[in-house]
């Protein structure tokens, strides 16, 4: 009897659950490994900082699915078991149980770890970062009896926990040389609309600000920032980004540049071997450049892609992206290609924060975040990806019927 090709799946999270899902969706019907280093089941990442951290859901809401789903779909699930050394000319991995699985087509999805910076004081208890389910489960018991946090970073996740740390009604101070929140990613104009909503909910915003130390006698008592500044707190949350899980890739000799080199179906520099979701720098074939996408439906995307691609069936990935962030009871919708713009539009009302920025490159619109604003989510979209030149005054004047002007502007 034929030996039954082997897919192996490295990294049990949203690209790895998809992609396993899509193997066998398309018909594959060798062995399928889903390997990851967590001891639980692939989940939904985004709600930790959320719900999760805030008491509303517990972690057995969090799984994508039962038990059963794996098993019905005859798809093995490795846990608690991290993957230590690649041979790609054995088309071998080796685990840290001792374990060596052999594979016919491998998935590198093992996403992304957050930095850990050299700050002094960064080891103490008490302060944490922010990835996986035990980092949310240590970091919501140390919040319960917290009274006063520091956040390190006014990135996405820093945004979240903030929001979520003044819903369980700590006292919030928010920290980065940002000079506005999110504003790397949303610009100065939308970024300082969200200064305004942390600043109305009580956080206390410290923008263009540096933590250089923290500081306790075992456990974290105070921060202590640039200009001297000395914060007293009792949890320290550093959300300063996260660095691709590359290393594992980068060692076994495939191309790395920031993340793994995939092209438009997720194949790596090495045969049979792809890579997607947080860890993956993937060429966009439309865009014509390479991009490097770390949010939730770009992973589960991308991963049922190369899913597909593994079991024969290989299509050309060329997503819009899109991610979205809740804080307190707003959500932004974000459509677009995170590379830089010359000018942002917007259009609403930043007052009450709902309001939507476009951002335009040479007059023509490359993204769109739209901040409580969902009836404008599907005309952004269109915009976006048809690259649309539109006049500055059109979009932001309020009697412009946004749904009409894609259409037309976007031939639909
Ligand atoms: C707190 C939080 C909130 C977020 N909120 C949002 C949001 O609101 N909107 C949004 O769009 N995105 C959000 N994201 C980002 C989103 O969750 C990620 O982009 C997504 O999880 C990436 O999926 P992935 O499969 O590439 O990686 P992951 O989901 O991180 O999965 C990778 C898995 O691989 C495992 N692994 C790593 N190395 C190895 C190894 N050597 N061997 C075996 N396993 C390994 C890891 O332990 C992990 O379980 C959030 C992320 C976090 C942490």
């Amino acid at each position: 009897m034929a030996r039954r090709p082997v897919s192996v799946l490295l990294g049990a999270g949203v690209a790895g659950h998809f992609a396993a899902d899509a193997l066998r969706q398309a018909g594959f019907d060798g062995q399928v490994l889903l390997i990851g280093a967590e001891p639980v089941r692939p989940y939904d990442r985004p709600s930790l900082s959320k719900g999760f951290l805030q008491g509303q859901k517990e972690a057995d809401a969090l799984f994508f699915r039962p038990e059963a789903f794996y098993r019905e779909r005859d798809i093995e699930l490795l846990l608690g078991r991290r993957a230590v050394a690649l041979d790609v000319a054995a088309r071998r991995v080796a685990l840290d149980s001792g374990e060596s699985v052999r594979y016919d087509k491998l998935l590198i999805a093992t996403g992304a770890g957050p930095i850990r910076p050299r700050l002094p004081g960064f080891d103490l208890s008490g302060v944490h970062v922010l990835r996986s389910l035990a980092d949310a489960t240590a970091l919501r018991e140390d919040l319960a009896a917290a009274e006063r946090v520091v956040i390190v970073g006014a990135g996405f996740i820093g945004c979240e926990v903030a929001a979520s740390a003044r819903a369980l009604g700590r006292a919030v101070t928010l920290v980065d040389l940002l000079t506005a929140p999110m504003g790397h990613v949303l610009g100065d104009e939308l970024a300082a609309v969200y200064a305004e909503l942390h600043r109305a909910h009580g956080v206390d915003l410290r923008m263009g600000r540096r933590v250089v130390e923290l500081r306790g006698q075992g456990r974290v008592e105070e921060a202590v920032l640039d200009d001297g500044t000395r914060l007293v707190c009792d949890v320290v949350v550093v959300g300063v980004g996260v660095r691709p899980e590359a290393g594992l890739a980068a060692d076994a000799g495939l191309a790395v540049d920031r993340g793994i080199l995939v092209d438009e179906h997720g194949a790596t520099s090495a045969l049979d071997v792809y890579a997607a979701g947080d860890v993956a720098y993937w060429w966009h074939p439309t865009l014509g450049r390479r991009l490097m996408v770390e949010h939730f439906d770009h992973a589960g995307m991308q991963g049922a892609a190369v899913g597909r691609a593994m079991a024969g069936q290989p299509e050309s990935y060329a997503p819009v992206p899109s991610f979205w962030t809740d804080q307190y009871d707003t959500t932004l919708q974000y459509y677009g290609y995170p590379i830089g713009w010359d000018q942002v539009v917007l259009r609403g009302e930043p007052s009450a924060f709902a309001v939507s920025a476009f951002y335009l490159v040479g007059g023509r619109v490359v993204a769109a975040a739209m901040l409580n604003r969902p009836k404008e989510h599907r005309a952004a979209r269109r915009l976006v990806a048809a690259r649309a030149a539109v006049e500055p005054a059109v979009l932001a004047d309020p009697d412009t019927d946004l749904r009409a002007l894609a259409k037309q502007l976007a031939g639909e």
